[in-house]
C-alpha cells in the first residue's frame, strides 16, 4: 500500500484509549478516510493506523493516526515507536502532537491538570531510539515551540482542569509504575511529571524533520507524592475525560498550519561522525 501525504500526526496515549477516535467525537468537520490499517515496514508490521480529515477554513488537515497502546504484543515500545515514525516519514508529515497521563512528581499538580512540557529527563534504558545515523539531533528544544502555544491556547479555551505550558517530564522504560526513592530522585533531577511515552518520539520526530509536542494529563500522584493513588480515580478519569480531551485535540490540529519558523528544523544537522570516518578511509586507502 502506497501511504498516504499527511502533514499532520496524532498519537494517541491512554487519555483517549477508551475511545475511538475521531469517530465517538461526534464532529460533523472531520471525516475519516481510511478505517485501520497495519503497514510492512523496515522495523516490521507496525499498526494500526488510521487517517482522518479535518476540514478547516484555512485548508483541510490530512491526520494519519496511531496509538501506542493498541500495538501488537511482544513488540517493544521502542520498536514501536520506529516502525510509526517510519511510516510518518514516508507519508511526509510535518507537526506531531501527542497525549498521554502522567503522574505528579511536583506536589503543587493535582489531578486532571493537563501540563504541556517544555523539556525532558530520559530514565529509560533504550538502545531502539533512532532510524538511522545520518543526523546529528540537538535537543536544546526538545518540544516545539509553536506546536506548543497553540496546544495551550486550545486547551485553555475549553479543558476543565488547569493548564501549564511548562514543566519537565520523567521519561521511564516501564510498564510498571516507580518507586517512591526513583520518584524523589526524579524530583531532584528536576521533573514535575512522569510517564513513559515522550522518549523516544522526542528523538524520532526530530529526525524525520517534524515539529513535535504533547499534553500529558495528570492522572495520579507519583508514589511518595501527597498521597497514594487510587485506581478507581485512574480508570474513572480515563474513562471520563476521554471525549473532552479528544475534542481539543482535533481543535489543536485544525488550527495548525505546516509552516516550520520555529527552531525545530535547525536543530538537525547532517553528522559529521560518517563523513569525517569515510574521508578517512579515503585517505587511508
Ligand atoms: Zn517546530
Amino acid at each position: 500500500m502506497r501511504i498516504p501525504d499527511c502533514d499532520f500526526a496524532l498519537i494517541g496515549g491512554s487519555g483517549t484509549l477508551s475511545i475511538d477516535m475521531p469517530e465517538n467525537l461526534g464532529l460533523d468537520y472531520v471525516t475519516t478516510d481510511c478505517e485501520e490499517f497495519c503497514l510492512e515496514t523496515p522495523y516490521g508490521a507496525g499498526g494500526p493506523f488510521k487517517i482522518f480529515t479535518i476540514e478547516s477554513p484555512r485548508g483541510d488537515k490530512k491526520v494519519i493516526s496511531c496509538r501506542m497502546h493498541n500495538w501488537q504484543g511482544g513488540v517493544s515500545r521502542g520498536r514501536c515507536s520506529q516502525q510509526a515514525f517510519w511510516v510518518f516519514q514516508q507519508a511526509g508529515v510535518k507537526k506531531i502532537l501527542s497525549e498521554g497521563g502522567v503522574g505528579a512528581v511536583n506536589y503543587l499538580l493535582k489531578t486532571r491538570d493537563m501540563v504541556i512540557p517544555h523539556d525532558y529527563v530520559d530514565f529509560s534504558l533504550r538502545k531502539d531510539i533512532s532510524l538511522t545515523d545520518n543526523y546529528l539531533l540537538i535537543m536544546r528544544d526538545p518540544f516545539c515551540g509553536d506546536l506548543r502555544k497553540v496546544i495551550k491556547e486550545q486547551t485553555e479555551k475549553s479543558w476543565a482542569g488547569r493548564v501549564f505550558d511548562l514543566g519537565v517530564y520523567a521519561n521511564t522504560e516501564g510498564r510498571h509504575f516507580e518507586s517512591p526513592s526513583e520518584i524523589s530522585y526524579m524530583k531532584r533531577a528536576g521533573a514535575d511529571i512522569v510517564g513513559q511515552s515522550v522518549c523516544p518520539e522526542v528523538y524520532l520526530a526530530r529526525e524525520i524533520g517534524a515539529c513535535y509536542a504533547g499534553m500529558y494529563m495528570v492522572v495520579n500522584y507519583a508514589e511518595g507524592v501527597v498521597l497514594p493513588w487510587r485506581h478507581e480515580e485512574l480508570a474513572d478519569i480515563f474513562y471520563n475525560e476521554s471525549i473532552s480531551l479528544g475534542k481539543i485535540m482535533i481543535d489543536i490540529l485544525r488550527n495548525l498550519d505546516i509552516s516550520q519558523n520555529c527552531s525545530c528544523p535547525a536543530l538537525r544537522k547532517e553528522t559529521l561522525l560518517t563523513k569525517i570516518y569515510s574521508e578517512r578511509k579515503n585517505d587511508d586507502g
